[in-house]
This record gives C-alpha cells, structure tokens and sequence, in this order.
C-alpha cells in the first residue's frame, strides 16, 4: 500500500496548492469568522488617557502617607468628560472607574476604604502612587500592531476594531464551495426512499460544516454514478473556489470520479491516505479550483472535510494556522488499534480531575453515523497502536472554528 500517503502529508499537498482570496471591506457584524486581511493599528494611544481602574477618590499619594487622613473634596470626576475638579495639596476629587485621572493626581484611593461626609473624606488607608491608574499607552502606543492578518475575526476582535475606529475591516472573502453527492441509491431527505435507497446524509452535514468554516455553500444535491453526471458537476468547478464530492472514488464498477477528475485534465494532488476512515481520499486541481472527493460513508466524509477541506478553506481565507487544532487529552476508555493506518476514533469530551479527558463512543466503523453523530472529537491512533484507558493522546476537537496554536 505505498501508494497511500499520510494525512499530514496529504493535508501540506493541500496547502501549498490553496490560492489566497482576495480582501473585501466588510462592516465588523459581518466580519464574524472570516480572518483579517490587514493588521490592526492603534490609531491613538491605549488607553488614550491616564484611567482610573476603581471608584474612589483621586489624591496626590504622599498626602495619605500618614492614612487615616481627612481631606476635603474639591470635586468629581467622571468617564466621559475632561477633569475640572482641581485640588489643592490634601485635598481629593472624587472619581469613577473610566474617568481620567486629573494631572495633579498620582493614585486612586478605593471607595470602600473611605467614608465621605459634609464635603469631606476619610482616606482610611495609605496609597501607592500610581495605584489604580492604568496609565495612558500602557496597553499600546499609537500606530502599534495590535493584531496581524491573519486572525480570525472572534467577538474580541470586533471589540478590538471598533476601539480602533474600524467601521469595516479588511477580510478574505468567503470561499464559494459548490457540494455534491454522488450515488445511484441517494434520494433527497424529502422524498420517501425505496427498500433500497437511502436518503443524502452527506449534503447537510457538509454544507452545516463548511458554512460553520465561513464558505458560501452552493449544494449541487445528487448526482448519479455515471461519468456524464460526474463530469457535469466538476465542469462547474471554476465558478467556484472548491468543489466537494461525496462518494464514487473507491474501487468498485461504479467509482468514477478519479477518472472523471484525470480525464478532465485534472492535476491530482494525492488519491489514497493512509487513515481510516478516509483512505480513497482524493484531492485536485482543476481549473484554479481545489476539487475534493470525498468517500461516500457519513463519518468518512465529515472526518476527511475536517482534516483536509476545512483547512483548505481556511489558508484560502488566510488564517495564519489552518490545520486541525490538536490537543493532547487523558484518555477514558481504550481503543484497539484495529489498522495500520492512522485510525480517527470518534470520542467525547469531558473532564477527569481537572484535565481533559475522551470517552470513545461506542463506534462500529464508518458506516455508523448514528453514534458518530455525538462525537465531540477524534482521537488520533497511530497505526497499530493500542491505547490504554488513562493514557495522554493526541486529540483533533470537531468542528471548532479556530486554527492550531502551535
Ligand atoms: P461510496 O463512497 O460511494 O462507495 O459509498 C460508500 C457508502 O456510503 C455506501 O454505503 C453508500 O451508500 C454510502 N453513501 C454514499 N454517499 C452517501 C450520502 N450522500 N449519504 C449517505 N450515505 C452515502
Ligand atoms: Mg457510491
């Protein structure tokens, strides 16, 4: 089984062929989950003035050396509005937590250790100077790159524009990815199957999982095993940036779509990976386009669109680490190494003592959507390995947004 190459392997094929898309303006609620195209800049300093971090009173420090101390209250100060309360030696302003602190002021005495009465406070206890203060530039300085391209756009990122002035913000724009399904037995959910149908399970799961990835999803629904079909479906491949087939590239009489794919001119990025499920796995280029095809088992197509499209998607998008996030986890039940391919087994996440932990399901193979459909992560088994209950193992978590951190 040479010819087979490892999902790493294959998943580097992928990234050196992904063209980057081009940037669009796009207003920050927009921007969700696409990935910045442009660094952003700190257009003034942060903060942009000395803040107060509490409610309290304003004081000059060396003035509550001798704490408790009484000092009279020459004003308030509050967010919004330039300080005008101005204090004489010994005396105090009082102040909000977001409101600049006057230049007289060198620290920010806490409410709840002073008492406030007839225009009159007692500081009950000394304070540092420079003490609850967070000082203008402390966070950046104008001009600073406060985060490069190549992020995803998380709710903490529209917070960051916004603070910088961004009405829109420079992203890639969205993959358009056309999906089809290949297979004589499929008939669409809405129509009722023959004793011998089954109805496309692989068109919703890969639309919901590469929308949830930011692409625009055009579902090209059910194509039959014939290479006319087949070809039709990958002819519309330029229109869109990738083109995703589910079923048909395995061995049997009617597996057309490797055919389909090098008779069209295709140039095939790599056809079998050394994992299970997964292994007729099929990658190419045609016309400027990634076209992927998939195998035909529910949980062998979502497994390989998370290891091999999502990614592709995501270096498309420019996001800085497109790969699976992989996480190391206890592992809560064993598995038997039952191949000699890399076996992805589908678990559950959980908690033991604090540390992450897997539960395997109860799995019998890739044709066993019904208990794939619970996953939360896969657990990566390297070939021929057995993995003991209480072991440390290499873990992908489904369907999360972000890339790897490392
Ligand atoms: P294939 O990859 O075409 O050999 O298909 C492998 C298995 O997956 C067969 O049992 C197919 O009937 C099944 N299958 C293929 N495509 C789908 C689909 N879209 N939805 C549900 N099952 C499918
Ligand atoms: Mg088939």
């Amino acid at each position: 089984m040479s010819w087979l190459i490892t999902y790493q392997r294959a998943q580097k094929r992928i990234l050196r062929a992904v063209e980057l898309l081009p940037a669009v303006k796009l207003p920050l609620d927009k921007a969700r989950g696409l990935v910045l195209a442009r660094d952003i800049v700190a257009d003034r300093d942060l903060p942009p003035f000395d803040r107060s971090a509490m409610d309290g009173y304003a004081v000059r420090a060396a003035d509550t050396a001798g704490a408790p101390v009484k000092m009279k209250v020459a004003g308030e100060i509050v967010p919004g509005r330039e300080p005008d309360a101005d204090a004489g030696p010994g005396e105090a302003a009082r102040i909000m937590t977001g409101a600049p602190v006057p230049p007289w002021a060198d620290a920010v005495q806490i409410v709840e250790v002073c008492r406030e009465s007839d225009g009159f406070v007692v500081i009950g206890e000394r304070v540092e100077p420079g003490r609850n203060i967070a000082p203008r530039g402390e966070d950046a300085s104008a001009g600073d790159v406060l985060l490069e391209a190549g992020a995803l756009v998380t709710p903490g990122v529209a917070a960051l524009a916004a603070s910088v002035g961004a009405v829109e913000i420079d992203v890639r724009r969205r993959p358009r990815v056309t999906i089809a399904a290949t297979g004589d037995e499929l008939v669409d959910r809405g129509s009722s199957p023959s004793p011998a149908q089954i109805r496309n399970a692989n068109g919703p799961s890969l639309a919901a999982r590469l929308q949830a990835a930011g692409a625009e999803v055009h579902d090209g629904g059910i194509t039959s095993d014939t290479r006319e079909e087949i070809s039709r479906v990958i002819s519309e491949g330029p229109s869109a940036d990738a083109v995703v087939l589910s079923g048909g590239v395995s061995k049997g009489r009617y597996d057309f779509v490797k055919d389909v794919l090098e008779e069209a001119g295709a140039d095939i990025l790599f056809s079998g990976v050394s994992m299970k499920p997964g292994k007729p796995t099929t990658a190419a280029m045609l016309g400027g386009s990634l076209v992927f095809a998939l195998p035909g088992n529910p949980v062998s197509c979502l497994v390989t669109a998370e290891l091999f499209v999502v990614p592709a998607l995501r270096a498309m998008m420019g996001m800085a680490s497109p790969l699976p996030l992989i996480i190391r986890a206890e592992l809560l039940g064993g598995i038997a190494a039952d191949s000699d391919r890399t076996f992805f087994y589908p678990a559950k996440l959980g908690w033991q003592d604090g540390v992450p932990g897997v539960t395997p399901v109860r799995y019998h193979g890739s044709g066993d959507f019904a208990d794939f459909a619970g996953a939360e992560a896969l657990v990566i088994v390297p070939p021929q390995r057995d993995l003991q209950r209480n072991e440390i193992v290499d873990i992908i978590p489904l369907g999360s947004a972000g890339g790897s951190l490392g």
